[in-house]
């Protein structure tokens, strides 16, 4: 059973679009373990989805959940996998080490060059610029090779790489692209990985052409 575990209505940024109350409720600690009770019932395997809001305001209770997981999974065989949805702007290494030690992955939502215009702090702050220094992540095309069809073969290689129009269509069409893979880094990552990525992209690359 996947679960999407919704644990605060609060978050560090007024994105112009946001359709979260931005109210006080939070997640009880009683809730998340209820919740994670809940989907071992009948498989042996489950997902969590760390949610919001901003989910790193509520670190705490993601790490309390965690271990909760890892105790009580242990006891009845039962495997958990890990995601979380953030703006990124509480990303910091200790986070990191701890979503590298179970597999978290780490979805991030950015705007691209609308960054500043759409997502700011309540006094109004951009967030690029803070952004840009914490999540090195790129996008490109390769010329004459779809991006799924890129995506696809680097994924059976063990690189996830997002394909697509990237919820940027007007932007694209502005460079005269209609689709995109975009890689991300983080600050866990090795160069041994990076230069593993960079082999598996001419591979691909080899292989399509
Ligand atoms: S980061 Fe998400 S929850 Fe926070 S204001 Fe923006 S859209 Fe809303």
């Amino acid at each position: 059973m996947n679960l999407t575990l919704h644990l605060t209505n609060k978050c560090n940024l007024i994105c112009k679009y946001c359709f979260v109350s931005h109210g006080v409720e939070r997640m009880s600690r009683e809730v998340a373990f209820a919740a994670v009770d809940f989907c071992m019932q009948n498989e042996n395997m489950s997902g969590l989805l760390f949610y919001g809001g901003e989910p790193l305001l509520e670190r705490q209770l993601i790490y309390d959940t965690v271990n909760y997981t890892k105790s009580i999974g242990k006891k009845l065989k039962h495997a958990f996998n890990y995601k979380m949805t953030t703006n990124g702007v509480l990303l910091d290494e200790e986070f990191l080490k701890f979503a590298k030690g179970i597999n978290l992955a780490i979805g991030f939502s950015h705007d691209g060059p609308a960054q500043d215009d759409c997502r700011r702090f309540p006094g109004g702050e951009g967030t690029f610029a803070l952004l840009e220094d914490k999540i090195p992540l790129f996008s490109f095309s390769v010329e004459g090779v779809h991006a799924t069809d890129m995506a696809t073969l680097l994924d059976k290689m063990g690189y996830a790489v997002r394909s697509g129009q990237m919820c940027a269509e007007p932007a694209l069409a502005r460079f005269g692209q209609t689709s995109l893979l975009r890689a991300s880094f983080a600050m866990y990552n090795t160069e041994e990985e990076l230069a593993g990525f960079t082999n598996a992209l001419q591979k691909t690359i080899t292989m399509l052409r």
